[in-house]
């Protein structure tokens, strides 16, 4: 341990010098190039050069960049700065992407702390909230444009001749707590910020997760506990119409829809998901089996108590029939039952509105029989990870585009998709 921190401690200066080396000889290479005014075209007039600096993965580096002007536009940049991708006085480069990933892990607080601990810088919350909007903007950004592409008939999708015979989607769906204000809180002084306003009512956003995986990729970790190999995520604060805009450039980013693909879609019965899945031509709609099973056990509680063996038996009873496929003998059965009092014979009569309504999406043999799983516990489990592992913690509220922004990261990173922010510029935030 010692002899580790001790190279360290040593060749921290020695690779902050060589970075600055590299740094002085891109903008030594840089330096005579004048540039031109994006506006009129005409070369751009020297402004003045000043000393500029910035955090980096080893310590503080420092250019000279000189300020061009184009004056009758009212046009300035700083072509070095923009070259290098810097902000003066700010964190950049590679150190700004592990300060991102450690946000999107835990809280700003948290991520400042475990910034010393595995990096040994110190940074602000602050500084960290500010890398992972900008790196965010960067993500989401990137996100919506493909969305976009594929949302045009006209662009083409990744390959389709391998595309998978079938293909499970799935979408869930929970609400954030949103700020009121809207603009951020500024300290005057020494006084502490004012306590933030309770959360009321209509300041809740809904946030969606979306679900893509291969039935085949689904394997048994122990008996009864199935989880998949791969499964692509997408997320949105958005509608309905966007996570399936989304799910559908996924799939055709993957290649994942071809003209024989049957898309196999779990729901839990909410309308909106079915009224949206027509979108796929060849498709198999699917109740969620658990949530089918949740509705039975409301009208076993009701009917025969909480934690009763009777309720049990009756609710294992339907799990069984539902299983085998025989949900009209189910709901056959259900039509039979006589309760006594109205308060059962209502909770029955939605119990049988809604197996019903779904009957044709609760053929469960049949989806066992081809393998297409019968649970949205994959959707699930992924939508807690997305959401509420990060940004359902105790007391967190979002503004709308800090939480599309974390949203956004946090998706390439459970996509195991990080590395594709190398290849994204940090956004300025204006
Ligand atoms: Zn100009």
């Amino acid at each position: 341990m010692r002899f580790e921190r001790e190279v360290e401690q040593e060749y921290r200066p020695v690779m902050l010098a060589a970075l600055q080396r590299k740094v002085d000889a891109l903008a030594k290479e840089a330096g005579s190039s004048v540039p031109a005014c994006p506006q009129c075209g005409q070369p751009m007039g020297h402004h003045d050069t000043r000393s500029v600096s910035w955090l980096a993965r080893w310590g503080r580096l420092q250019v000279l960049a000189p300020r061009y002007r184009c004056v009758p536009c009212q046009k300035q940049c700083r072509p070095l700065l923009d070259l290098l991708g810097v902000e003066p006085g700010r964190i950049c480069g590679s150190l700004a992407r592990l300060l991102a990933l450690l946000a999107v892990v835990g809280p700003y607080e948290l991520a400042v702390r475990l910034a010393y601990l595995l990096l040994g810088v110190r940074v602000s919350a602050m500084g960290v909230w500010r890398v992972a909007q900008r790196l965010g903007q960067a993500a989401a950004n990137y996100s919506e444009a493909l969305s976009q592409y594929h949302a045009d008939s006209r662009s083409q999708g990744a390959p389709v001749e391998h595309a998978p015979p079938v293909v499970v989607v799935g979408v869930d769906g929970c609400f954030l707590g949103m700020q009121v204000r809207t603009t951020r809180r500024r300290r005057v002084g020494e006084e502490p910020l004012p306590p933030l306003p309770p959360v009321e009512e209509g300041q809740f956003r809904d946030v969606k997760t979306g679900v893509i995986l291969l039935p085949q990729e689904r394997v048994e970790t122990s008996p009864g506990r199935r989880s998949v190999v791969r499964r692509f995520l997408v997320t949105c604060l958005g509608d309905a119409d966007d996570i399936f805009r989304r799910m559908y450039a996924q799939l055709r980013e993957l290649g994942w829809v071809g003209s024989a693909t049957m898309v196999v879609i779990v729901g839990d019965g909410a309308e909106w998901i079915w009224n949206r899945a027509t979108m796929f031509v060849r498709r198999c709609e699917i109740l969620d089996f658990w949530h089918a099973l949740e509705h039975a056990w409301g009208f076993a509680r009701l009917r025969y108590g909480v934690g009763s063996a009777q309720a049990d038996g009756w609710v294992h009873q339907i799990a069984e029939d539902l299983r085998a496929g025989k949900v009209e003998d189910v709901i056959a059965r259900l039509k039979r039952l006589r309760p006594k009092t109205a308060e059962l014979r209502e909770s029955l009569q939605a119990l049988i509105s809604y197996y019903s309504e779904n009957a044709t999406r609760m053929r469960y043999d049949e989806y066992l029989r081809l393998g297409y799983g019968i649970g949205s516990g994959a959707v699930e489990s992924a939508h807690k990870q997305v959401v509420h592992a990060r940004l359902r913690q105790a007391g967190m509220r979002w503004s709308e585009a800090g939480a599309r922004r974390l949203l956004a990261l946090r998706l390439l990173l459970l996509n195991d998709n990080w590395a594709l922010l190398d290849r994204m510029r940090m956004v300025s935030l204006a």
